[in-house]
C-alpha cells in the first residue's frame, strides 16, 4: 500500500526529540498512519516522518519551535477532503493532525460559534439548528470535511451566492505562527479594526501561514421556508443564459445549479433512467441540460419569488418540476448529488477544476469546453453554481494511457488560460495546493506573486510550514495516485 515518496530530507534526530518531548501516544511514526496523512482526496501520498496529535495547544509552539529550529518541514491536516493536495506533505516531514480537536459551543444570543478546527462542518449546524441559526457555507463535503480545513481553504459552496462563502462567516481566530508564538487574530465581536487584519490573511492561505487552533463563526437566521425547482433546457447555451435572466430579476436563490447536457448524459447512464419522462419532455428525445433552483426565506417573500422563477421557468424550460415538501426536494436533488461519481463512465480518472467566470462569459466558456473535447477527443462534462460563475468544468481520462494523460495535461493548460483571458479565476473554492500549481503564474503578475512570498516570508523565515504549496509548480503527472476507497466515494 506505499504510496509515492517524494525525494526529502528525513529529520530523524529531530523526530527522536520530539518524540522524547511529546512521547508516543502523541507523535506516530508507524507506517499506517503516516500513509493515512501522505494524501488528501488528490490521492497523490507523500510520506511523512510522523504524525503529530497534539493534546493541548502548547504542543503547538514545541513542534513548530522545534521544527524551526531543525527546519523540518510542516504540513497542517483537517480531515484530507482538500482537491488540491495541499495537506499533503510533499517535503515530507511532520504532519499535525487536528480531527481530534472538534468541540462545538453555540452562543443563540450573539449568534455565534465557537468551534475547534477538527470540528465537521455538518455537525455545526446540527447543534445550531435548535436555536433556529445555521452556518451557511455548505461545500458538497460537509458531512466529512473540517472547519479548520474550510477556513484554510475559504471554502465556498452551493449556497454561496447567496449567503456568500466561509470568509464572510468568521469573525475571529486563534492560532499559532509558523514561528510557534501563540495569536489572536480579531475577536468574537461583531466589529473589530483594531491593526491590520491578518485574520483575512489567514483565511485561504492553505496552511501556509499559520495553524488554526480555534475559532468563531457568524451564524445566521435559518429560513423558515425553501421551494426548490428542477428545470430541464434544451441546450447548455440555452440554460446558462436563461441563468443570467434569473439573476437580472433580482430574485436570489440559495441554490443555483447548471449541469450540462454531457454532465446529465453521465448521470442518467449511470441511473440507467432518464431525469424526466419522455412525456415531460414533450419530445425532446437529445440529451438536455438541467438547472436546479432553489428560494428560501420568509414564506411571503418565497411567494412572491416563487411567482417571478414559474414566469422565467415558462420562458425557457422544456420541463420542469417544483416543491416545497422536503422529502420530494431530496429527490430533485439526487441527479444534483450524484453526477460527481456518475462522469466517471466518461474516463476512469478526472481532473475537476473550480473555475470561475463573470456572467458575460459563460456561454463562451461552456463553448470552449465542448471546442475542447472534440479537439482533444476526451469529454469534458461541466456542472457548478450559476449565481456565481463558480463551475466545476472536468476533463475525464483514461490514467493508464499515457497518450490521455498527455492529451489531458494539454486540454486542462489550455482551459484555464480561456479562463484567465475571460476575465475569470483559476479557482473559486478549492485553492491552488500542488494540482493548481503550474496555473499561478497565468493568474498573477510577478509582482503579485513577490508580494505573496514576502507576506510568507515575514510569518514563516524558515519557511516550514506547507513549503512547496502553492508557489512550486509541481509536476503532478509524474505521480500516480494511490488506490484507496475514501469515505466520500460512496456517495
Ligand atoms: C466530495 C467532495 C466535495 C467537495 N465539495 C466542495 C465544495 O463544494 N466546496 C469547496 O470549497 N470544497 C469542496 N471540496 C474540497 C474540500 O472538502 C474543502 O477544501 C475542505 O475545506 C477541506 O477541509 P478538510 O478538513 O478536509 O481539510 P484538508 O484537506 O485536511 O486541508 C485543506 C487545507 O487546509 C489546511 N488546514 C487544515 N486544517 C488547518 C488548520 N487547523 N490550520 C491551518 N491550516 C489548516 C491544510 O493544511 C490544507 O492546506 C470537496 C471535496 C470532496 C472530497
Amino acid at each position: 500500500m506505499a504510496g509515492v515518496s517524494s525525494l526529502v530530507k528525513t529529520h530523524p534526530a529531530a523526530t527522536q526529540t520530539l518524540l522524547a518531548r511529546l512521547g508516543p501516544q502523541k507523535v506516530l511514526t508507524d507506517e499506517a498512519t503516516c500513509f493515512a496523512a501522505s494524501f488528501d482526496n488528490m490521492r497523490l501520498s507523500f510520506m511523512p516522518e510522523a504524525v503529530i496529535r497534539p493534546g493541548v495547544e502548547d504542543d503547538i509552539g514545541v513542534v513548530l519551535k522545534l521544527a524551526n529550529e531543525h527546519r523540518v518541514p510542516v504540513t497542517v491536516r483537517g480531515r484530507g477532503t482538500g482537491n488540491t493536495g495541499a495537506s499533503s506533505p510533499i517535503h515530507g516531514g511532520w504532519v499535525i493532525h487536528l480531527d481530534h480537536w472538534d468541540k462545538i459551543e453555540i452562543d443563540p444570543i450573539s449568534a455565534m460559534a465557537t468551534v475547534q478546527p477538527g470540528a465537521i462542518t455538518a455537525r455545526i449546524n446540527e447543534l445550531a439548528a435548535p436555536h433556529g441559526l445555521f452556518f451557511p457555507p455548505d461545500p458538497s463535503s460537509l458531512k466529512h470535511c473540517s472547519i479548520g480545513g474550510n477556513i484554510a481553504t475559504n471554502a465556498g459552496g452551493l449556497r454561496a451566492a447567496k449567503y456568500g462563502v466561509v470568509r464572510d462567516h468568521v469573525y475571529a481566530l486563534e492560532g499559532f505562527l509558523p514561528t510557534g508564538e501563540k495569536v489572536r487574530w480579531a475577536a468574537p465581536l461583531r466589529k473589530f479594526v483594531s491593526g491590520i487584519n491578518i485574520r483575512d490573511l489567514w483565511i485561504g492561505s492553505e496552511g501556509t501561514l499559520g495553524v488554526i487552533t480555534k475559532a468563531t463563526l457568524k451564524l445566521v437566521n435559518k429560513p423558515a421556508a425553501r421551494r426548490t425547482f428542477l428545470i430541464a433546457c434544451r441546450t447548455d447555451e440555452g440554460a446558462l443564459e436563461a441563468a443570467a435572466e434569473l439573476m437580472g430579476l433580482r430574485v436570489n436563490p440559495a441554490v443555483f445549479e447548471f449541469l450540462d447536457t454531457q454532465t446529465v448524459e453521465a448521470a442518467e447512464k449511470r441511473r440507467g433512467s432518464r431525469v424526466f419522462t419522455t412525456a415531460e419532455l414533450k419530445g425532446v428525445e437529445a440529451t438536455h441540460a438541467i438547472l436546479l433552483v432553489e428560494i428560501d426565506g420568509h414564506p411571503a417573500a418565497l411567494a412572491e419569488d416563487g411567482v417571478k422563477v414559474r414566469a422565467w421557468i415558462g420562458r425557457h424550460a422544456v420541463a420542469f418540476r417544483e416543491t416545497d415538501v422536503e422529502a420530494e426536494a431530496e429527490a430533485l436533488w439526487d441527479i444534483r448529488r450524484t453526477c460527481s461519481q456518475a462522469m466517471y463512465s466518461l474516463g476512469n480518472a478526472k481532473l475537476n477544476e473550480d473555475i470561475v467566470v463573470p456572467f458575460r462569459s459563460y456561454v463562451e466558456l461552456i463553448r470552449y469546453t465542448r471546442e475542447v473535447r472534440d479537439r482533444v477527443g476526451l469529454a469534458t462534462p461541466t456542472f457548478g453554481h450559476a449565481a456565481d460563475g463558480n463551475f466545476h468544468v472536468h476533463i475525464m481520462y483514461d490514467r493508464d494511457n499515457p497518450e490521455h494523460c498527455r492529451k489531458a495535461e494539454k486540454a486542462i493548460h489550455e482551459v484555464m488560460t480561456k479562463v484567465v483571458e475571460l476575465g475569470g479565476a483559476i479557482t473559486g473554492e478549492h485553492g491552488i495546493g500542488i494540482a493548481k500549481s503550474p496555473f499561478l503564474r497565468l493568474q498573477h503578475t510577478p509582482a503579485e506573486i513577490g508580494a505573496m512570498l514576502a507576506v510568507k516570508k515575514a510569518l514563516d523565515p524558515n519557511g516550514i510550514l506547507a513549503p512547496g504549496q502553492i508557489f512550486e509548480p509541481l509536476n503532478v503527472w509524474e505521480h500516480r495516485p494511490v488506490k484507496v476507497t475514501l469515505a466520500w466515494d460512496k456517495h
